[in-house]
């Protein structure tokens, strides 16, 4: 018997790869042969049919077979080689030509057997056919690039569609020994067919039905094995026994309600229950809180928090961002004291003694709840009784980031929350380890905004109209694009109109202006103004993206609109949807690129965060979402969380019932596929199986 193939191999090996070729295969991000069998043609032509010379039509692209009756080199007036070929076929004749080819001559020659591939470029006859591609007629029976259906590949400077294509084709020749590792009922159950008879089809298909059918195995493929780490995952969680029994304290519950000055929705009050019996359970928590922006999610963490605080244990709250920490800091604050709970705040901005004093006060139990950014998951911060795990736009920190606060208590329960909706295939995909709650409707009363898109030169009169607001007593935010890494210039550009805001247009008003890059005091300060309505208009950036709650806030305006993503600028619509006035979104944008228009129609036309995040997916896939940090994961090569959500459920059901019957695949029947998934996640954050 031969050896079986190791895709793990090195593609340098491989037949036609030498050491040049592997530099370049290199840059297309082939190093094995798993990365060749799996680099995917971006398309295929269908080169099996021949069109008759006399059926051809100018402008076409077209397969055609035919004999060399004479041929011609000739040098144009500035040098340049310029080779033609005239081919007959038993319907006509048609003139093939190539520019700075001369070496041609030496291959194609008079009674040659030649398939040709290329645009009709003249229309006048004889038709003439311009660089097409060729292949020499030899053995009809193994033809690479004509007479079938041909993969095109993306390329890189160097290698050509050609050389790439026989490459593939060599080695799609041994593929046969790549070993099956879905186990044998999976692929009855699910009818898919092999995975070496799947690579050879994805690549060189006979037909359009075996494409397809490979297509499917190849994308089951990716789905399944992520679902057997989601099962898996959540199987070790539910089996922990470990975790903490909290004691419901009706009493604090009644005196939180009281503070609020509203009362809960329904729809909140579903959730809290749902938080409230996972955390009372012994099993530790792990659920993902969703809901459109402005839902009141914040609410609903402060009472999980207060059933922790209350049970004797801290807090722990991480945000993405230094505003977003100082506002729920404040909130907590001035709710919790009120119920004798010391709240803190940790930030990369404070200074090293007041850094160190609340490292102190967390580890010696003086605070019970924190709120801070990343630096909560510093190795220095350590807990003295950790209940309670809150995570705020979860999808902004990574599986690593958040698994790391986690470890900072023993098996402490977890609620995780989204900023924006996450359209259903994303979590049934990737949080499906997870238990979701949906906060489904507003609190009332709430006003839905009213958008605009106005061009450039409409812009006075938006600034009349929010001049008007303010003379009502509204605020406004006008939102500049600048984001936390972004250039100098876009800087300059929010200065700018702060200053001609202050100084000119909105003269009799107060202005403010709020960017990442300003000392935490100054923010603090411009923020608090905003709040207490002292300042009228904030010029701002993208920083007041999440979370920024001020409700008397009800016109935003948004500079270049063409440069936020559609989940972005719903966002920032979110901050002016908070109280019972109603609120204006402006955005201002020239842009003529059809898929800007696209985001703004969406937003004029949409106020349903999760209609909007459809969309998005669908403009920008899903790395949005998921952030970039769990690079590797989303990737799919093949499979597309939208048009493909049927075989995502399908894989889900298999991965999960195999994993509830065989939790660690111990079973011999699955030592192929654990190897496989093993291999194919080394490099991302998720845990290994066995490992
Ligand atoms: P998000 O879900 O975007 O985090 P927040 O929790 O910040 O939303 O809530 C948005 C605003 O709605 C806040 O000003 C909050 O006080 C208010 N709010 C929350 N729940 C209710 C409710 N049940 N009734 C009235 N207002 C509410
Ligand atoms: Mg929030």
């Amino acid at each position: 018997m031969q050896d079986r193939f190791s895709l793990n191999s090195s593609a340098r090996y491989v037949k036609g790869i030498g050491p040049k070729v592997y530099k370049l295969l290199n840059k297309l991000d082939i190093y094995t042969v798993e990365d060749l069998l799996y680099y995917f043609p971006l398309r295929h032509e269908d080169r099996s049919q021949f069109t008759c010379i006399n059926k051809i039509k100018p402008g076409n692209v077209e397969t055609i077979k035919g004999k060399v009756i004479a041929t011609n080199l000739r040098r144009s007036r500035r040098r340049m080689a310029i080779f033609q070929a005239a081919v007959e076929d038993k319907t006509g004749v048609i003139y093939a030509i190539w520019f700075n080819q001369a070496y041609l001559k030496n291959t194609i020659k008079k009674n040659t057997e030649l398939v040709l591939h290329g645009k009709i470029e003249s229309s006048y006859r004889p038709l003439q056919i311009t660089s097409p591609e060729y292949e020499i007629v030899q053995d009809e029976a193994n033809s690479i690039h004509m007479g079938r259906i041909v993969p095109i590949y993306k390329l890189t400077k160097g290698l050509n569609q050609k050389r790439l294509r026989k490459i593939m084709y060599n080695i799609i020749k041994s593929v046969n020994k790549v070993e099956e590792f879905l186990p044998e009922d999976v692929l009855k159950r699910n009818k898919l067919i092999n995975i070496y008879k799947a690579l050879g089809q994805i690549h060189f298909p006979n037909n359009k039905n075996e494409y397809f059918k490979a297509k499917e195995r190849l994308i089951f493929d990716e789905f399944f094995m992520l679902q057997i780490l989601v099962a898996f995952k959540r199987m070790r969680i539910l089996k922990k026994n470990k975790g903490i029994s909290h004691k419901v304290k009706r009493d604090f519950f009644l005196k939180l309600q009281d503070l609020l000055n509203f009362q809960l929705t329904n729809s909140q009050k579903k959730v809290i229950n749902q938080i409230v019996s996972d955390m009372c359970s012994s099993h530790p928590m792990n659920r993902l809180l969703q809901g459109d922006v402005g839902c009141g999610k914040t609410v609903v963490s402060m009472f999980a928090s207060l059933l922790s605080l209350s049970n004797g244990y801290q807090v722990a709250f991480m945000v993405p961002t230094e505003i977003l920490a100082l506002q729920h800091y404040r909130k907590f604050k001035s709710l919790f004291s009120k119920l004798n709970f010391s709240v803190g705040l940790l930030i990369s901005s404070l200074n090293p003694a007041s850094n160190k004093k609340a490292r102190d006060n967390i580890e010696n139990g003086k605070v019970d709840l924190i709120i801070g950014t990343h630096s909560l998951i510093q190795e220095k911060v350590n807990f003295s009784k950790l209940g309670l795990v809150i995570i705020d736009e979860q999808h902004r920190f990574g599986v690593l980031q958040r698994a790391e606060l986690r470890k900072k208590g023993s098996y402490p329960d977890v609620l995780l929350m989204t900023a924006t909706p996450i359209p259903r295939t994303l979590t049934i995909a990737l949080y499906g380890d997870m238990d979701i709650s949906i906060i489904d409707s507003l609190p009332p009363g709430r006003k839905l905004a009213d958008t605009y898109w106005i061009s450039e030169d409409k812009k006075s009169q938006a600034h009349n109209f929010i001049k008007r607001q303010l003379e009502k007593g509204r605020q406004c935010y006008v939102v500049c694009p600048l984001v936390e890494d972004s250039s100098k210039a876009d800087l300059k550009a929010a200065t700018f109109i702060y200053e001609k805001f202050r100084k000119d247009i909105f003269k009799d008003f107060k202005v403010g202006l709020l960017h990442g890059r300003m000392k935490p005091e100054k923010r603090d300060k411009v923020l608090d103004g905003f709040l207490k309505n002292k300042i009228k208009i904030l010029v701002t950036t993208l920083v007041i993206e999440v979370g920024v709650d001020i409700p008397n806030a009800s016109v935003l305006m948004v500079e270049n609109a063409e440069r936020f993503g559609l989940s972005q600028l719903h966002q920032l619509r979110g901050r002016i949807s908070r109280a019972g006035f109603k609120p204006y979104c402006i955005l201002v944008s020239d842009t003529q690129t059809l898929d800007a228009e696209q985001r703004l129609e969406t937003l004029v036309n949409t106020v349903d965060g999760f209609k909007i995040a459809e969309v998005d997916l669908k403009l920008r896939g899903p790395g949005e979402f998921v952030g970039t940090k769990q690079h590797g994961i989303t990737e799919f090569k093949i499979a597309h969380l939208l048009r493909d959500i049927h075989i995502l459920e399908k894989a889900r059901r298999e991965a999960f019932d195999i994993i509830k019957k065989h939790p660690f695949l111990k079973n011999k029947c699955y030592d192929k596929l654990k190897k496989r998934i093993n291999s194919k996640y080394k490099k991302s954050d998720l845990k290994l199986i066995g490992a």
